[in-house]
């Protein structure tokens, strides 16, 4: 049976990696074909993808095959190349002639060769790379002469089209031409340097850094050290700015935080509400940032973190509850009236001028699923982020590490 190799494209769509699998296997449940098999897609051939497939049947079974394909699904539409003498994968074209194998550059109809322009703002050896590079590629695929210098006559004109010149672009060509192919195709481990990198963003007023560098290496070798440490001058590294498109457009989705009130009961026992009122931000007396609450929140919820706000000279103390608010504000009240000096919402409550009055309660952060270490460190953050470790404020610096469980 004489076998059919060919070579499916598909125009890219969203979802072809879910879907892709389901056609072959729909083909399998319709046809259980055993003579169609796909030895390897690539999804990297951007907008499309490629699918190597090899039929061991006749050509009517490959169009079946096809047909059975291009109805699958109605976005995705299949175009096949079906040849006995050539195969394309990828960039490289191979063709069967004079009893042997023949390779080519192949590129698609619709490559439009956009490469780096010059008046780009890169360093210079990006310039002088792109069309070594690229002849190099050109080298390593063409096997024969011939079709080395057909396809770096196109590499020259597409190059000099985007701003390359001419001269040195003909350089970088006859320069690999003179490498031998073979020589080329060998594998080459890269070594590793032992100059120490200097990473820096990209700014074209930089170039001269090497220089500079090289210049003041004897200055840097007068310390034993530094030339033990630093023999050679550093190798510099250029990350990418920030560019235009980076300016631009985000890669993240605008994702409005959830927005959350804190609402007293109105119970008339209840001890919070009169120390509180219903709001959905708080404020730190410190920094004047204003935050909003992220949870709905009452009186008697559990799991909490809280603020107090001092009515006389705005200090603010941050704690947290695992019993509903209110009950916490209580213990807070009673060991301020029984005057528990020890701890330091009472203390400064029992200062001249201050009454359990004069406190304004708060919660800033809730979640009913804390465990006490995540509560805790919520706590904590709060702590850090509105300022209220003393001096600042009225949480003493032990706080942060054993909460208050005590009142
Ligand atoms: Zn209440
Ligand atoms: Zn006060």
């Amino acid at each position: 049976m004489k076998s059919v190799r060919a070579l499916i494209q598909a125009v890219w769509f969203n979802g072809f990696q879910s879907i892709l699998p389901k056609v072959f296997l729909g083909y399998s449940l319709v046809y259980s074909p055993t003579d169609i098999m796909v030895y390897g897609y690539n999804f990297h051939v951007l907008p499309g993808v490629v699918i190597l497939i090899k039929v061991l049947g006749n050509r009517q079974r490959l169009d079946e095959f096809i047909d059975f394909t291009n109805k699958f699904h109605p976005s995705i539409k299949f175009t096949v190349e079906i040849s006995d003498s050539s195969n394309v994968f990828l960039d490289t074209k191979s063709t069967l002639r004079d009893g042997g194998i023949h390779f080519d550059l192949h590129t698609k109809d619709t490559d439009s060769h956009l490469y780096l322009r010059t008046d780009s703002c890169h360093p210079p050896h990006v310039f002088k790379g792109i069309p070594k590079g690229l002849a190099t590629r050109i080298r390593r695929i063409c096997s024969s002469d011939d079709s080395f210098h057909l396809r770096s006559k196109e590499l020259s004109q597409r190059l000099c089209h985007r701003g390359y010149n001419a001269k040195s672009v003909h350089e970088s060509i006859s320069a690999v031409q003179r490498i031998d192919r073979q020589d080329l195709l060998q594998y080459k481990p890269k070594s590793l340097g032992s100059r120490i990198p200097l990473v820096t963003t990209f700014h074209p007023t930089l170039l001269g850094i090497s220089a500079i560098l090289k210049d003041n290496l004897s200055t840097l070798h007068q310390s034993k050290r530094m030339k033990k440490i630093i023999p050679s001058p550093p190798l510099v590294s250029y990350r990418k700015p920030r560019s235009i498109k980076d300016h631009l457009v985000r890669s993240r989705l605008d994702n409005p935080k959830p927005v959350g009130s804190f609402s007293t009961c109105t119970n008339k026992r209840c001890k919070l509400c009169p120390r509180s009122q219903t709001t959905s931000t708080f404020k730190s007396t410190n920094t004047g940032h204003e935050y909003k609450i992220l949870t709905n929140v009452s009186c008697k919820s559990r799991n909490v973190v809280y603020l107090i706000t001092c009515r006389v000279c705005q200090k603010q103390y941050i704690g947290e509850t695992e019993d509903g608010l209110n009950m916490r504000i209580n213990n807070h009240r009673s060991s301020i009236t029984t005057g528990k000096m020890n701890l330091p919402v009472a203390q400064h409550f029992n200062q001249d001028n201050h009454s359990w009055e004069d406190m304004e309660v708060v919660p800033i952060d809730h979640n009913v699923s804390w465990t006490i270490d995540q509560r805790v460190a919520k706590e904590n953050f709060w702590q850090y982020t509105l300022k209220t470790i003393e001096p600042d404020g009225l949480n003493k610096r032990s706080d942060t590490l054993h909460m208050s469980r005590k009142y």
